[in-house]
């Protein structure tokens, strides 16, 4: 009888002992699948190593090589650290296949590497004067066993440290339960693995016969976790969409006079998408729709139909801003075109209560606010649409506690972060999407550019010469104030110099510090043209409109990311009057120049969406800490299109097969068990 199964503790486990099972606990690894779910960070081909480097490499190196002598030096008085000199066996005769490796204040290393010893080494080398040096390298002592080693004359597994067990103890006890192990008990046959056994895998992740080999497992992991995301996700959709939904939206007066007072037309994809989401809210089925637009491309406008048809109907309807100045302007949006009909609008913030009702009777049919909706006592009547600007602000469970409030709502969701196809599978899988990828007619065009340390005088003048012709502007920094810690310049810093600069002309200041009243003050100064200027932090970046300000200058240009640099241009070429946006960088840091020149060669969100992702990779796309994505095991295959899709339709054809998971005990535990941020 074999007891070994991954479920098996593993001090239950005699080869493993008591003071190592303990240190493995430390680490949260406790049972034996816990020890085969601890992946390689890396792998090491020591079936042949690199040459000792004569010049800096551009890469990491590995090497195997003796230990020939060892020091214990200081430097700067008290401090000090050990020094090895090891040399490459076989081509010795050359002088230059010697290394010195060195660690600072670690003195207990003399005992783990000393003379005598055989070392592979791994890390970035640099030259100082005649010598090669390491400093703080990754090594492993080594013995040729000969034969059959598991840690020489292969491709080597490198795990991540777990305190109180030695590298190679760590490969030897995963060499040995992997042996063990008994893969072809799998309890329930899972898709993922149809054409692949998972003990197979698992050997090629740990010890793989070639890299590409462990490449290919990897991938199958990736996929294995994708597909669960994507089952759950579906799952999900089926669970909201089997619930009991609303009719409404089939009378459509109020649009109509609605459309008749807009001063334009709707684009061709604004009325897609008004199509779309009528067919959803006439529907019996719950609407969970995404609207995703680059910014400027009219979604509030698209917004606004749907809330109109559910005024019709007679429900009210909610919209969810991520910020106080957002909520504030969709108010006034609001209210300036729908008050004519005599629909009634309020706002409902965490410093203010509002409506324009006190002269139209009843109760509000739309509420605008921030989170404030959430936990305030906002009692809706009849909440029939809530629709939530700028999702990616929003955490998914703040998202279901809305719903949560009465019958369930129909949900519109919108986003002016340009995501990829793929990336939306994955996000926003549960939802059905409607894109606006046109712009209304008449917008000026964008000119944007990137300025190495341009002279204060020239970018004075150029802000004068439109600030003259009666268009007003924005300066971005990246800080608040000045910061010992940071070496960028702030809008605290400079807005005294620029009201000096421009002083015919008056200068806002705005940041994320100020209270909600002040910029909500001064915003609206602003939009009616008291101020001219605003010197700004990213405060700005989202939703912002004020169609005549045609300038923007930002300033330390490079310390903001593609997206966000994105959005804030966004703010500009909201108008009829060409428009300029200047990148003001240092040009010291390469990968930064890179990003600006994205941004003066397109205009485009989802090209830009799609360069910031190969520059950058997903988590960081995607602002992990709010979409849970950090949570991801294999958050590096999101960019990986084809995986993505893959998952997505076997989880389609699992859940096709069988919808309430009846014959996959296992998954659907899985499935239901799986934290409510995916
Ligand atoms: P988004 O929310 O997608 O950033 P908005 O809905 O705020 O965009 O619209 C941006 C600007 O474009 C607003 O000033 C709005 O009045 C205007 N606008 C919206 N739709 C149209 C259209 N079809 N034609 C002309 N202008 C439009
Ligand atoms: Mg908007």
């Amino acid at each position: 009888m074999n007891e070994w199964n991954p479920e098996l503790a593993l001090s239950s486990c005699k080869l493993i002992e008591p003071k190592e099972v303990e240190a493995l606990g430390e680490a949260n690894v406790h049972v034996v699948e816990d020890l085969l779910n601890w992946f390689p960070r890396r792998y090491e081909d020591r079936r042949c190593f690199d040459a000792f480097p004569v010049h800096v490499p551009g890469e990491a190196v590995c090497l195997r090589g003796m230990v020939v002598d060892s020091a214990k030096r200081r430097f700067g008085g008290r401090r000090q650290f050990y020094e090895i000199v090891v040399e490459g066996s076989g081509d010795s005769l050359l002088s230059t296949s010697r290394l010195t490796c060195r660690w600072f204040n670690m003195p207990y290393l003399h005992r783990m590497v000393a003379v005598g010893h055989e070392v592979v080494i791994y890390g970035k080398p640099k030259e100082q004067g005649s010598r090669m040096i390491m400093d703080h390298p990754e090594f492993e002592v080594v013995q040729d066993e000969g034969g059959s080693s598991i840690h020489l004359e292969r491709i080597v597994p490198i795990y991540r440290n777990i305190s109180g067990i030695p590298a190679r103890r760590f490969r030897e006890l995963l060499h040995e339960v992997l042996g063990r192990l008994d893969f072809e008990r799998e309890e329930e046959p899972n898709p993922v693995f149809a054409d692949s056994s998972r003990g197979e895998m698992l050997r090629d992740v740990h010890f793989p016969g070639e890299l590409e080999k462990a490449r290919r497992a990897r991938r199958k992991f990736a996929l294995e976790e994708f597909f669960l995301l994507q089952l759950r996700v579906l799952w999900r959709r089926q669970r909201f969409r089997s619930q009991p939904g609303r009719i409404q939206g089939r009378k459509t007066t109020l649009l109509r006079s609605f459309h008749e007072s807009l001063p334009f037309d709707l684009t061709d994809a604004q009325k897609r998408s008004v199509h779309e989401i009528t067919a959803d809210l006439r529907s019996d089925r719950p609407m969970n729709r995404l609207l995703q637009g680059d910014v400027g491309s009219g979604k509030t406008f698209v917004a606004m139909c749907a809330m109109i048809l559910v005024v019709e109907s007679g429900s009210q309807s909610a919209l969810m801003a991520p910020t106080q100045i957002l909520a504030e302007q969709h108010y006034l949006t609001f209210r300036k075109w729908l008050s004519p009909l005599g629909i009634r609008v309020a706002l409902v913030t965490g410093s203010r209560k509002e409506s324009d009702h006190l002269d139209l009777e009843g109760e509000p049919q739309i509420v605008i606010g921030t989170h404030a909706l959430l936990y305030d006592n906002v009692d809706f009547k009849d909440l029939g649409l809530v629709v939530i600007d700028e999702q990616h602000k929003f955490g998914v469970t703040q998202r279901s506690r809305l719903i949560q409030q009465g019958l369930i709502p129909d949900v519109l969701v919108m986003t002016a972060t340009p995501i990829p196809r793929t990336l939306t599978l994955t996000m926003y899988g549960d939802l059905d999407v409607s894109i606006l990828d046109e712009l209304p007619a008449g917008r000026g065009k964008i000119t944007t550019g990137m300025r190495q340390r341009p002279k204060v005088s020239d970018v004075t003048k150029f802000l004068r010469e439109q600030l003259s012709s009666g268009r007003q502007g924005y300066i971005v920094y990246p800080l608040v104030e000045e910061s010992d810690a940071v070496r960028a310049s702030s809008a605290k810093g400079e807005i005294e110099k620029w009201a000096k600069r421009l002083r015919d002309y008056e200068v806002g200041l705005l940041h994320g510090k100020m209270k909600p009243e002040e910029k909500e003050e001064v915003m609206s100064r602003f939009r009616d043209n008291e101020i001219q200027v605003l010197v700004a932090t990213t405060v700005v970046e989202v939703g912002v409109d004020v169609p005549n300000a045609n300038v923007m200058v930002i300033y330390n240009a490079e310390r903001f990311g593609l997206a966000q640099l994105h959005q804030l241009r966004g703010r500009i070429g909201r108008g009829s009057h060409p428009s300029y946006c200047i990148l003001v960088t240092d040009g010291k840091n390469e990968e930064g120049n890179r990003k600006l020149q994205v941004l003066e060669a397109t205009t485009d969100g989802f090209k830009i969406a799609e360069e910031d992702l190969t520059l950058r990779g997903p988590g960081e796309v995607l602002g992990t800490a709010q979409s849970g994505m950090s949570d991801l095991r294999f958050a590096e295959f999101l960019a990986d299109g084809e995986l993505v899709r893959e998952a997505r339709q076997l989880a389609e054809e699992v859940l096709e097969g069988d919808p309430e998971l009846e014959d996959s005990p296992r998954l659907k535990k899985e499935v239901e068990e799986m934290r409510e941020e995916f």
